[in-house]
């Protein structure tokens, strides 16, 4: 009878895991301070007040998986939260950071992360290259970071384009250049170039085509089921793709296909600006440059200047609904996609020379 009655027990017990397990699943996203909607308006010479931008965790993905990002409504390159997300992974083997932020909030990104773990910093991977998500790389390699991005990230880093005034672009920091470098694979897409075992998870870094630069790396967190994903997505302002930086807006598009493929229904994706977001969340992105893809060529192919087409005001149908929807933002997209459609210059060395437009 005891023994039965434990027998009992035990499969009750067994029985209850898996749900126990799905409750506490649940509990994650932990949204703790949401990003900005605006509308924001900074006055002419305005200069970001990087004093005043502050770093705090604003999500948390799992018990060691967190999210860091900036304050809203200081800083007009990203106003719904002051710089790119980072993401750290905690615990006795050491941290592993995705992204470092703006390097005057370097000390603050770091003071941030000490609020929840005194492990060593271990692992930085970057997403790309842009200040906003690598200007604290120097930092955290001094705090013991081995950095790791696409080669064609370290390229763009040590070798970056002039700026557009023609000015060459000042020296980099040596000590923030990645390490650890690999490529993307054109033959398997979405085939992990690093796979970390830490802290009791298992990172992905997935290297992308051509997309929002041609150094994009996606972070997957296999039993936090998340995602980070960059920027060659976003929910507060129009699609940027950075040309120069070898970026493209169809790799765009191919980059939001594969995210179709490598997430699941419940994935948290994590944008490096905006909300967060599930894969269903992305079908309205994937119809817009769907659909402005085709518009512009089509105008292109009847000969129109970049202007005509610009004034043809190609996302109006998208400006009730886009966040951030400046004049500049809407321009910049479609000067983008006008360039596609002819004479696209290839990517070499992470880079591509492209035209410029009075
Ligand atoms: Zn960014």
């Amino acid at each position: 009878m005891r023994i039965r009655a434990l027998l009992f027990w035990a499969v009750a017990a067994m029985a209850a895991i898996p749900a126990m397990v799905g409750t506490q699943g649940a509990q994650y996203p932990i949204t703790v301070i949401a990003p900005g909607t605006g509308p924001y308006t900074f006055p002419a010479g305005y200069q970001t007040p990087w004093d005043k931008i502050q770093i705090r965790v604003t999500a948390k993905m799992s018990p060691n998986l967190f999210v860091l990002h900036g304050s809203e409504g200081l800083d007009p390159a990203h106003p719904d939260a002051s710089g790119g997300r980072v993401m750290a992974l905690f615990g006795p083997d050491g941290v592993l950071m995705v992204d470092t932020e703006n390097r005057q909030v370097a000390e603050k990104t770091l003071q941030a992360i000490r609020t929840f773990t005194d492990a060593p910093i271990k692992v930085l991977v970057n997403t790309h290259l842009h200040s906003d998500h690598t200007g604290a790389n120097a930092f955290f390699a001094r705090q013991g970071a081995l950095i790791f991005s696409q080669e064609n990230l370290q390229s763009e880093l040590l070798r970056p384009p002039a700026r557009a005034n023609g000015q060459p672009a000042p020296a980099p920091d040596m000590a923030g250049i990645p390490v650890a470098i690999y490529n993307y694979n054109a033959a398997a897409p979405g085939q992990p170039a690093v796979t970390f075992n830490m802290n009791g998870e298992t990172v992905d870094f997935i290297p992308m085509m051509p997309s929002h630069t041609a150094g994009d790396t996606i972070v997957r967190f296999r039993k936090a089921n998340v995602v980070y994903i960059e920027d060659f997505y976003r929910n507060f302002g129009y699609p940027f793709a950075d040309q120069a930086n070898g970026g493209s807006i169809r790799g765009m598009l191919d980059a939001v296909d594969l995210i179709e493929k490598l997430a699941g229904p419940d994935t948290t994706l994590v944008p490096g600006h905006g909300t967060l977001v599930k894969k269903k969340d992305l079908l309205g992105y994937r119809a817009m440059l769907v659909d402005i893809l085709a518009k512009v060529k089509t105008l292109r192919d009847q000969g129109k200047s970049l202007k005509e087409v610009l004034a043809a005001n190609l996302t109006a149908p998208y400006d009730k609904t886009t966040q951030g929807d400046t004049q500049q933002s809407k321009d910049r997209f479609i000067t983008e996609v006008y360039d596609e459609m002819k004479d696209f210059p290839p990517v070499v060395d992470g880079k591509r020379t492209m035209p410029n437009h009075p």
